[in-house]
């Protein structure tokens, strides 16, 4: 039995849903608003519960060939003294997958090659939707109305529609901090190649990471590099002046530290005011199912905002499947995935969020006395508790 699966949002959760059910053999159209997809921001850490559900829809390979080779992870005071220095070895041994840290612009490539273009309809904004027994009709800005069996909601923090699906509205809240990020190419001078560094101090934080070729498998390899300061909302954000901003924001940290803020290209820099979204107690309506950002925008500190997109869309895809399978017709097939992936993907979603935003806080002095210890802890990590975190969320997921 085949569907027609209407897709809203061409982001990483809206391609990957569109990938899942493409494979099971449903007719799929995604709609995105914009003209021209420019992701934002330099690159993504895409941890091994994301890269299973890449594997698991062919594209697995792909993305570990053009992505960082992250072996190991280094806690540095914000003066450049070695905190700790431990292998991720053991992590992906016990999870049986590697991290695989990755440009944006070349996963969002990946993902919409995969899909093909021929499915994908862009300037398509989604103002509405209204469903009943018969099926889910979408409704555009330019007047279009497009009728499917399931709509997937995927157009990300900012969404629209979710509150239609809650029922109320949903606000995001301010994190409490800035993060400017960019590309840099790979040098020793500023980490080593294996290796994430993260020099902490002062609530702050600067972050280097292995991230491969930038999508090109010949390129020269990339750091993705970010800068995290507690700042109040609604600043000016003057890309001419990111330079000097950090340069004072990090005044005295270490050697390495001010190597890169002197060699960062400013346009290729992204500064986001970080938010997220109290968890969530459903993520459907009638024939709708909410997925990625807009069912639970998170705080980057647990890299994990893109992986749940991808768990959200391999779990939904596979759950229609076997209801399709089981039930008696379509309809209530699809009543009871929905059912079945609020079940499987609310509790789980709900509670990285909230562990997200405490390790932001806890990163980024919200109470300065709990920043101290962790700094105090790091200095005698052995990387047994952060491998024991990582593993935990890791192993949470639908592919184990
Ligand atoms: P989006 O990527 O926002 O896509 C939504 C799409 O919907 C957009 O293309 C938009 O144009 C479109 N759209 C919006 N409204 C409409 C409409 N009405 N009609 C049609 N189309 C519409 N995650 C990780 O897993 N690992 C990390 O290391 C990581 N680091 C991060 C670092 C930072 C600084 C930030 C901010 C986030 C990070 N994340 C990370 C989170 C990750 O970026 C997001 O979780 C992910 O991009 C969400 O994808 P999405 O498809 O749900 O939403």
């Amino acid at each position: 039995m085949s569907l027609n699966v209407l897709v809203i949002g061409a982001g990483m959760g809206g391609l990957s849903a569109a990938l899942a059910f493409q494979q099971q053999g449903h007719r799929v159209t995604v709609m995105e608003r914009v003209e021209d997809i420019r992701p934002v921001g330099a690159a993504i850490s895409l941890w091994s519960n994301g890269v299973k559900v890449m594997h698991q829809l062919g594209l697995g390979a792909t993305i570990e060939r053009l992505s960082g080779d992250m072996q190991r992870m280094r806690y540095l005071r914000h003066d450049g003294e070695l905190l700790s220095d431990f292998s991720l070895m053991p992590l992906y041994d016990d999870v049986q997958q590697r991290a695989c840290p990755i440009a944006r612009a070349a996963l969002q490539k990946i993902l919409f090659d995969a899909v093909g273009a021929e499915h994908i309809e862009l300037g398509q904004h989604c103002v509405d939707y209204a469903s009943d027994a018969d099926g889910v009709t979408a409704f555009f800005s330019n007047g279009r109305q497009v009728t499917a069996d399931l709509l997937i909601v995927a157009d990300g923090t900012h969404s629209k529609l979710r509150n239609k699906i809650i029922g109320r509205p949903v606000e995001r809240q301010y994190v409490g901090y800035v993060n400017w990020n960019v590309r840099v190419p790979a040098t020793t001078k500023l980490a080593p190649l294996d290796s994430w560094d993260q020099y902490v101090g002062e609530s702050k934080r600067v972050s280097l990471m292995p991230m491969g070729t930038g999508g090109n498998a010949d390129a020269e390899q990339e750091f993705y590099c970010f800068f995290d300061v507690p700042l109040p909302a609604d600043m000016p954000n003057e890309p001419a002046r990111y330079r000097e901003e950090l340069r004072e924001h990090f005044s005295g940290w270490s050697g390495a530290v001010h190597t890169l803020i002197e060699h960062f290209d400013p346009a290729r820099m992204a500064r986001v005011e970080i938010h997220d979204i109290e968890p969530l107690e459903t993520l459907t309506d009638t024939r709708v199912a909410l997925l990625g950002d807009a069912a639970h925008g998170m705080a980057p500190d647990l890299g994990q905002g893109g992986c749940q997109a991808m768990e959200d869309a391999w779990v939904l895809a596979q759950l229609v499947q076997k209801s399709l399978e089981d039930a008696p017709t379509p309809d209530d097939a699809l009543r009871q995935a929905l059912d079945n992936y609020n079940s499987a993907r609310v509790k789980r979603v709900g509670e990285i969020v909230a562990r997200a935003r405490t390790r932001a806080e806890m990163i980024h002095g919200h109470t300065p006395a709990l920043t101290q210890n962790w700094y105090d802890e790091l200095s005698h990590e052995d990387g047994q508790g952060v491998r024991e975190g990582i593993k935990k969320t890791i192993l949470g997921g639908p592919l184990g």
